[in-house]
């Protein structure tokens, strides 16, 4: 399968170019250029197969044609180590848990796709080592260090800033060791971001070692998020609930949802979709007026979705071919601020007992306000409310317990390489390594 830009302007990519390039040449999102739908026997007995069997037929649909059927399966199989239940929330609301991986968010599906099949290539090519650079402003380089850790022929560099990310996140990606080197640099984000830019275009560096990105618009981190749609899909089939299924997710970058959305072109019967949004509300008032216009983003308490210019608006355009009536009849919007949003959590958690974290409650929310008649709603629970536990408590008045592989983390030792925003400093340090 080939994959094309959705800037038009860069040539037709292999799927290993568009995993090892990340972003094409013209700065557009690499699409996969045919989308596969699954035959009706595939949904006929879908409540009867595991969550692995699922999406290995769906990842099959996208990358069968490039990644021999025995890799691919082994690929999936290891990735999904965790289950992503749909918990009952209320008689016709669900949360799709996806915080039972290593990290406890769902960035953590497409890392692990994402290095596992990074690692294939790799040893297809003869195993000359590939140097994953990473900047985090925190959740990004947990998935990704856990997701990259110990899968060989792979070192990852995190570079985080100083003092600017919870000390929960930082002992995810600096206690670990092995091939994953993090790099504390006396700066902030916007300066690990520019040092990264620099060495991808350093022709020193680019000679000295193989260097490539992690970054979320990698259509391998990408595309395997359509997974757990699918698996929702049956968990509600077998309850007999899925016939008019809405799916509804707290969206930032809109990667999450776009990967629905390729999923109900492969025929998974979702009836409609919403998209969450905190107070960043792009792309809630592109749906109003058909007007998309970025702009700075505004701090919250759903802190991942805080995106002011959505990458993957652009694949969402493409997959509809810039249609807006076409975008308005398969996803509807929902913008809440940090009251709202804190006023959902206490509103869930009295009524049902259910702790939602600032995101999931976005999602939460908006199915509430959002439910049909007859219809079953899906909303994602994109982390564990103990990543966000000091939020959390302070909303719900509560002291959550700390899932025992959160703090496993945080008994590790931490191990970091401190650097300037220098370039020259993080480029001499590459260099010897
Ligand atoms: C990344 C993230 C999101 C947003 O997902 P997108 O794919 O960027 O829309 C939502 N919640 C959490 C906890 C996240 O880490």
């Amino acid at each position: 399968m080939k994959y094309y830009s959705t800037n038009g302007q860069a040539p037709l990519a292999t799927l290993h170019e568009a995993v090892v390039k990340g972003l094409a040449g013209d700065k557009g999102l690499y699409m996969p250029e045919r989308i596969k739908p699954l035959p009706q026997r595939f949904f006929d007995h879908i409540e009867e197969l595991s969550f692995q069997e699922i999406a290995y037929q769906v990842a099959d649909a996208f990358f069968g044609e490039d990644v021999p059927a025995d890799t691919l399966r082994q690929i999936v199989y290891d990735t999904l180590a965790f289950d992503v239940p749909a918990v009952k929330v209320e008689d016709n609301i669900y949360s799709l848990e996806l915080f039972h991986g290593p990290t406890l968010a769902f960035k953590d599906v497409g890392a692990r796709f994402m290095a596992r099949l990074l690692g294939y290539f790799i040893r297809q090519e003869g195993n000359e080592q590939v140097n994953v650079l990473v900047a985090t402003s925190g959740d990004t380089g947990s998935a990704v260090a856990n997701g990259f850790l110990g899968v060989e022929g792979i070192h990852v560099y995190v570079l985080y800033p100083k003092g600017k990310v919870s000390p929960i996140q930082e002992c995810q990606f600096t206690t670990l060791g092995q091939n994953i080197t993090a790099l504390e640099i006396d700066g902030v984000f916007d300066d690990c971001q520019a040092l990264v830019k620099n060495a991808f275009m350093d022709a020193d560096l680019n000679k000295h070692m193989k260097l490539t990105s992690a970054n979320s618009i990698n259509v391998a981190r990408f595309l395997p998020q359509a997974f757990y749609y699918f698996y929702a899909y049956a968990q509600l089939k077998k309850q007999g609930k899925a016939d008019q299924m809405v799916v509804c997710v707290p969206s930032g970058n809109f990667g999450n949802i776009c990967s629905a959305l390729f999923g109900k072109k492969m025929g998974l019967p979702v009836k409609r979709f919403i998209a969450a949004n905190n107070a960043n509300d792009i792309f809630f008032n592109y749906l109003k007026t058909g007007q998309y216009e970025p702009k700075a983003s505004v701090q919250t308490i759903a802190n991942a979705m805080d995106v002011g210019d959505p990458s993957n608006f652009a694949r969402i355009y493409t997959l509809y071919n810039k249609d807006h009536a076409a975008i308005c009849a398969d996803i509807s919007g929902a913008t809440y601020t940090d009251e709202q949003i804190a006023e959902a959590m206490r509103q869930c958690k009295e009524t049902t007992g259910y702790v939602c974290d600032p995101h999931g409650a976005c999602g939460y929310q908006a199915l509430k306000e959002g439910l049909k008649e007859g219809e079953t709603g899906v909303y994602l629970e994109t982390a564990h409310p103990a990543k966000f536990k000091s939020v959390v408590d302070g909303i719900l008045n509560s002291d959550i317990e700390i899932p025992a592989k959160l703090q496993a983390f945080m008994k590790g030792t931490k191990q970091s390489i401190a650097l300037s925003k220098d370039f020259s400093e993080f480029k001499e340090f590459l260099m010897n390594e």
